[in-house]
């Protein structure tokens, strides 16, 4: 049985308790609804040596802008409880807004590059939110290492910068991308797709990994490769958001085109739901 623990002072205790007897606390965030996507950072955090392991499950209100979905973001505590025994957690940790949030916060934590650009364009707020709520979570988890998913890679950067530049000592591990079988990258805002518009958002995975293949092979450049994923998905009927070729160390634009390591980064709207997906790419 997990244990679930709503207030921060617990959850602190439960983590000094387990340094303790010697264990290495690792600490997965999440919003909940939970996927196999969320499942895989659970059995990262074991690999990388976590035998006390915290999910922290919740919705962040500060890291939705006002427009956004925050009212209608899916939610089932009990079935997220049960997938988390399922992959035998020791803690969830899942807080009111109002255990995380003083009605009267005046502290944000920001950082200032990484999160100006790809979804920090159109998401102004967002990433604020996100390094606000993440530096909170260390505070009350005191972990070890933490586990975020390369799905949203321009928040794992984010988080390595803050971690870097504020000297969290908290190792930051970063574990792949969990697609459907047909490619799509899981997602709990899938929920919202119709069928259609899930058959049309397949347009994603399928150009960046085409795109990969041509890249890796040298039969095209970076940026044919990002015009070729955009029109891909604009044919299939998204509105493209971003495509952006980076580099895949710091989400930011490549310095030179000696930098080889690269992500192509997409965010597309199809139907109400914008997806996000990115795809790696070592070039020779
Ligand atoms: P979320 O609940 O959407 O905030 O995601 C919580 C964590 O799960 C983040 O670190 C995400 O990057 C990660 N994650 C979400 N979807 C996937 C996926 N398909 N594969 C791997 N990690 C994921």
């Amino acid at each position: 049985m997990a244990q679930v623990i709503h207030s921060i002072p617990e959850l602190q205790k439960w983590s000094m308790d387990a340094k303790k007897q010697g264990k290495t606390v690792g600490l997965i965030p999440t919003m909940g609804f939970l996927h196999e996507g969320h499942l895989s950072l659970i059995d990262t955090a074991r690999k990388n040596g976590a035998d006390a392991i915290a999910v922290s499950i919740f919705v962040n209100p500060t890291q939705f802008g006002p427009n956004e979905d925050y009212d209608c973001y899916p939610r089932d505590f009990e079935r997220d409880k049960a997938l988390c025994e399922s992959k035998d957690v020791d803690v969830i940790f899942a807080p009111a807004v109002n255990d995380m949030y003083a009605g009267d916060l005046t502290c944000w934590v920001q950082e200032e590059k990484i999160s100006k650009g790809l979804c920090g364009l159109t998401r102004p707020i967002h990433f604020r939110g996100v390094t606000t709520v993440v530096a909170k979570l260390f505070n009350a988890a005191l972990p070890d290492l933490a586990v975020f998913g390369q799905k949203d890679a321009q928040q794992a950067a984010v988080i390595k910068r803050m971690v870097r530049d504020l000297n969290f000592p908290v190792k930051i591990v970063v574990s792949p991308i969990i697609r459907e079988e047909s490619g799509l990258a899981l997602s709990s805002r899938n929920k919202y797709l119709s069928e259609d518009e899930k058959q049309r958002a397949l347009s994603i995975s399928r150009s960046l990994h085409q795109a990969k293949a041509e890249l890796e092979n040298s039969q095209i450049d970076p940026e044919t490769a990002r015009l070729l994923v955009k029109e891909s998905i604009s044919a299939a009927g998204g509105i493209v958001d971003y495509v952006e070729v980076l580099d895949a160390e710091t989400m930011l634009p490549r310095e030179s085109p000696a930098v080889k390591h690269i992500t192509i980064a997409v965010a597309a709207v199809f139907g109400k739901t914008r997806l996000i997906d990115n795809i790696q790419i070592k070039m020779r």
